[in-house]
């Protein structure tokens, strides 16, 4: 594997090398890199670090009947971003993949029917690393990424965005657990019985988490489940923070400082999740990225567009690839410019300043409405190295940053979670 990947390196070297000018490089210490060698040390830091992407709605795909993980996609023609050939591609050793349920009606018939759900894209996750186990692995702990990584596979972790599927019932959680989930995201975009979320239109119900979501959390703090507030609502992060007895991720989000967005998180947040030892995945979704330039035509036809539409995660196959023909439609006769690499880097650059290096990450949400301009999907996120390496990250900055900050978190929480457990035998 290792082999092919740096097939695949050389490959994009020669390509690079023979489409970009030799514009000289100056380098901290004043001796001067060529664009050429600059993209080879990055992509060598690359090769080296472990890189480590929290966030993938891609169980989405996997329950799709004929959807094939280890065939390599158009994402043009599929709308896919990752499959195990690009992540290979990519150089992405280590993933999230999050089963995502849509909220809807929160009763006993919706909550039995979410955590079925939940349940069919987390087998499909099994199924699919056990199918393809000369590729890749299930990992359950931060060890077997680096384990797995040694054997030349992809390292294939479990989440829940949306917490949704554990409906009133604590023990869900456990259940989920033994299966592998690694983190759970407590809100998607509207309320639910644990929490608000950031972009309900009818504001907040529980004025952050609540109090079944707070045994919720403690419930993971036990289990060793990584607690996730992307989504949530700035009440949610404050409440996170405060109730959780160890360290909290938000799996993709951005810097607010930067593109004012609800979703993305303010310095006050940023500077107490540095305090509280945990970390900021940055996402790659154009709108929490940069400022969308205006156009009004367009925001009219998307709501028009959206105001004929059932939610994405209540259509059947015939009625999302209808949904995306649609929106393809849109996007051709309304271009918008995607963000692009140096906006990612911008969000970096500040939460950098304002948290310091040991609290970013990155969480693509491919599969979930991530992917821009050069990091389109998972075989281009060498991309992100690569401007790192322009502008001076060290490699221990960028290990830091592609895996070793959610790593630190991943263990404390399950080292809390032990010391949980010894505590109540
Ligand atoms: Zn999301």
């Amino acid at each position: 594997m290792l082999k092919k990947r740096i097939f695949f390196f050389t490959a994009i070297l020669t390509v690079l090398a023979a489409c970009s000018p030799n514009a000289p490089t100056i380098q901290n210490d004043t001796s001067v890199e060529s664009e050429d060698e600059l993209v080879a040390r990055a992509l060598e830091i690359h090769d080296r670090v472990l890189t480590f992407d929290s966030h993938a709605d891609t169980p989405l795909r996997m329950i799709e009947p004929g959807f094939d993980m280890a065939e390599r996609h158009d994402p043009n023609e599929s709308g896919s971003k990752v499959d195990y050939p690009r992540m290979i591609e990519g150089g992405l050793d280590a993933i999230f993949f999050a089963a995502f349920v849509a909220q809807n009606i929160r009763d006993d018939e919706g909550n039995s029917r979410a955590k079925a759900l939940g349940l069919q894209m987390i087998d499909a996750v099994i199924a699919s690393t056990e199918a393809n186990s000369d590729t890749v692995g299930l990992a359950l702990t931060p060890d077997d990424a680096y384990a797995l990584e040694k054997e030349g596979k992809r390292a294939i972790y479990l989440a829940i965005e949306n917490g949704y599927p554990i409906g009133d019932d604590i023990s869900n959680i456990e259940l989920f657990y033994n299966k592998g989930v690694r983190y759970i995201t407590l809100v998607h975009s509207t309320n639910n019985d644990l929490a608000d979320s950031a972009t309900d239109s009818k504001g907040p119900e529980h004025q952050g988490i609540s109090p079944f979501g707070e045994q919720v959390v403690l419930e993971m703090n036990r289990l060793g489940i990584m607690v996730d507030v992307s989504h949530g609502s700035e009440e949610v992060f404050y409440d996170a923070i405060a109730v959780s007895k160890a360290p909290i991720i938000a799996s993709h989000s951005n810097a607010r400082a930067v593109t004012a967005h609800d979703r993305n998180m303010s310095d006050d947040m940023l500077k107490l999740m540095a305090e509280n030892g945990g970390v900021v995945q940055l996402t790659m979704l154009s709108d929490y990225l940069r400022d969308a330039p205006e156009n009004p035509e367009r925001d009219a036809a998307v709501a028009a567009l959206r105001a004929g539409m059932k939610p994405f995660g209540e259509m059947n196959q015939e009625e999302r690839k209808a949904a995306r023909a649609a929106f393809n439609e849109l996007n051709e006769q309304f271009p918008v410019p995607a963000a692009n690499v140096n906006d990612v880097v911008d969000h970096i650059d500040h939460i950098v300043k304002i948290a310091g290096i040991d609290h970013v990450g990155i969480g693509c949400d491919f599969d979930g409405g991530g992917g821009i301009d050069g990091i389109f999907d998972a075989s281009e996120v060498m991309n992100i190295t690569i401007e790192l390496v322009r502008r001076g990250y060290s490699e221990q900055d960028i290990e830091k940053i592609w895996s070793g900050n959610l790593m630190r978190v991943f263990r404390d929480v399950q080292r809390i979670a032990a010391e949980i457990q010894s505590s109540n035998v």
